[in-house]
């Protein structure tokens, strides 16, 4: 019984690394056919088509150099994913398909698949595993606004796509979403692990560096890859950047001072 269940993970950890190497291979032997240049698509771009398409394509052509904040939040995830242990991509791969009484918490775990003939590539922030299902995937955000935004739930949904591509069993999956305030970057307790959100036992949580919240939510499939479809007609050049209809979001905007559909 053991042994049939190693053969069996055994075979799946393959299949698995054989697609995420297979969708690499494709992406660098491909023609750079999507705008820009492209060749493959970065989970965070799409997740930000979902804030502003205009403000991607500003970005990209006429591009600035990342803020403070910006340099915080990047930061912030490295200084969480450092609690993690350092694996290769096989090794955590054959990890995750392992069966297991809890499951297993793989810090940026690489994602790489094909969608409508283009190539995703993305690290998830916390995935968890238990037998090649995926049980939870975590997304961080460090932010000054406490909501969970349309592209937080972009992102953390592409993931959960992302890795049933790959060959994870993506059924009943879901995702926990958690913003941290921008003063949470460099605290001691997320630095440890010992912050009571970012560990799961607490949805909020305020100390005198920052304040944090977060919440669980169903992965839904056809949502995503229909959201997904939507932004990828862009790449492919069908249809034309879409700006947003809320000034408020202008009113925040770097790129306001340039775009020529400023709102508000
Ligand atoms: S100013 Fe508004 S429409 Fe223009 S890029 Fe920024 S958010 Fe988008």
């Amino acid at each position: 019984m053991f042994q049939d269940q190693s053969a069996d993970s055994s075979v799946l950890a393959s299949r698995i690394l054989d697609r995420y190497r297979q969708a690499y291979r494709t992406s660098r032997e491909a023609d750079p056919s999507l705008r820009y240049g492209r060749r493959t698509l970065a989970v965070s771009t799409v997740a930000q088509q979902f804030y502003c398409e205009k403000a991607v394509a500003l970005s990209i052509e006429q591009p600035l150099a990342p803020s403070r904040s910006m340099r915080n939040g990047a930061a912030g995830h490295e200084a969480v994913a450092a609690l993690g242990v350092t694996m290769t991509q096989e090794e955590a791969v054959a990890a995750a398909v392992l069966t297991r009484e809890q499951p297993l918490c793989v810090y940026e775990f690489r994602i790489g698949w094909q969608h409508e003939g283009v190539t995703l590539l993305g690290f998830v922030d916390e995935a968890w595993f238990r037998a090649g299902h995926v049980e939870l995937v975590a997304e961080r955000k460090f932010s000054s606004n406490p909501g969970i935004h349309a592209p937080y739930h972009v992102q953390a949904g592409l993931y959960c796509l992302g890795l049933g591509a790959m060959g994870f069993s993506t059924d009943n999956t879901s995702y926990r979403i958690s913003v941290f305030s921008r003063e949470c970057y460099d605290c001691g307790r997320l630095i440890s692990g010992a912050c009571p959100v970012h560990s799961g036992d607490s949805t909020v949580f305020s100390c005198e560096t920052g304040a944090c919240t977060s919440q669980i939510f169903s992965f839904n499939r056809e949502m995503v890859s229909g959201n997904l479809n939507w932004a990828l007609r862009f790449w492919k050049g069908e249809r034309e950047a879409e700006p947003t209809s809320s000034a408020a979001k202008c009113r925040a905007c770097r790129y306001g001072r340039i775009c020529t559909s400023r709102g508000g």
